[in-house]
């Protein structure tokens, strides 16, 4: 019996002999928010597709649902839902016949285009066509889409990018939904901030490898470091920015030192962010 909505065992894959995925083992529980963070060429899409069943691991398996992706492909698509990036809709129909085509093809009769337009907040603009739709729009739609069969397992590349502040918390709101119903969310992404806040758990991926899984919170705790940052004075009026690390030995000399020392305007205390731990684990930035 394999445990989990989504199990990943040693996955591999390479293009050409360039080893995108190098052994990539892990598990995400059922109702699970997974993020998955990483650069621009770490192997996530490669992984994600062999999730999906969209790419043949060279080596290793997937089991989603508690089945090998590459024996019951059909099985376990129509009970996933999948957004990338990419916006493959049919920009001639309307957004409602895009949502009843790929209804059909799912071989799903009843549901209500309109609310699930409501729920993405394309409301009224259903019998649009997608054509005329902004970018935001069509991802949403690309949303509305990936949920149409009220999926076991979300899968979602990207899904803020390059949107505007509206339309990345109208993403944000549907995910946390998608959860409450029970969902399971694989979260790809380069936005720290999509992770920390919508995650229960983070990957790191890097050149092909998980480097790290954890929480947020556990990852802060193990890796991040905490800092008290001030503004000061300086002698000719000016205000200047002092960086005391937390947690270390010298940390109470280091503050007593800052107070007698300089004439201090602001202090507060900084906790590492993702971004700052993936530097730290990986030596590089998670935006190129
Ligand atoms: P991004 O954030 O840019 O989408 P990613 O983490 O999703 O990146 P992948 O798209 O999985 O990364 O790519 C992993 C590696 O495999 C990269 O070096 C990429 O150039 C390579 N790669 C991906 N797709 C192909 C392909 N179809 N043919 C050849 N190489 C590929």
């Amino acid at each position: 019996m394999i445990e989990g909505a989504i199990v990943a065992e040693e996955l591999t894959y390479s293009y050409n002999g360039l080893l995108a995925v190098d052994h990539v083992s892990f598990s995400v529980a059922e109702g699970e928010i997974l993020g998955f963070l990483g650069p621009n060429g770490a192997g996530k899409t490669t992984t994600v597709k062999m999730l999906t069943g969209q790419l043949r691991p060279k080596q290793g398996r997937a089991y989603l649902l508690g089945m090998d992706i590459t024996q019951h492909a059909k099985k376990v698509q129509g009970q996933i839902g999948v957004c990338f990036e990419v916006t493959n809709l049919y920009e001639q129909m309307t957004a409602v016949e895009n949502l009843k085509l790929f209804a059909r093809l799912f071989g799903i009769r009843r549901f209500d285009a309109e609310v699930l337009l409501e729920r993405v907040g394309l409301a009224g603009r259903g019998n649009d066509r997608v054509e005329t739709y902004s970018k935001g729009m069509k991802q949403r739609l690309m949303v509305a889409r990936a949920i149409l069969n009220r999926p076991k397992v979300l899968f979602l590349d990207e899904p803020t990018v390059g949107l505007d502040p509206t339309s990345a918390e109208a993403i944000r709101n549907i995910i946390l939904e998608e959860r409450k119903r029970g969902a399971t969310v694989f979260l790809t992404t380069h936005d720290m901030l999509d992770a920390e806040k919508l995650s229960d758990r983070v990957a790191f991926m890097n050149q092909g490898k998980i480097v790290a899984l954890d929480t947020p919170h556990n990852l802060k705790q193990k890796y991040g470091r905490r800092a008290l940052k001030a503004k000061v004075l300086s002698r000719d009026g000016e205000l200047e920015d002092r960086e005391v690390p937390m947690d270390t030995p010298e940390t109470p000399r280091l503050v007593q030192e800052l107070f007698s020392k300089e004439k201090v305007v602001t202090v507060h205390s900084e906790e590492a962010t993702l971004e700052d731990i993936f530097i730290e684990i990986t030596g590089r930035g998670l935006v190129e």
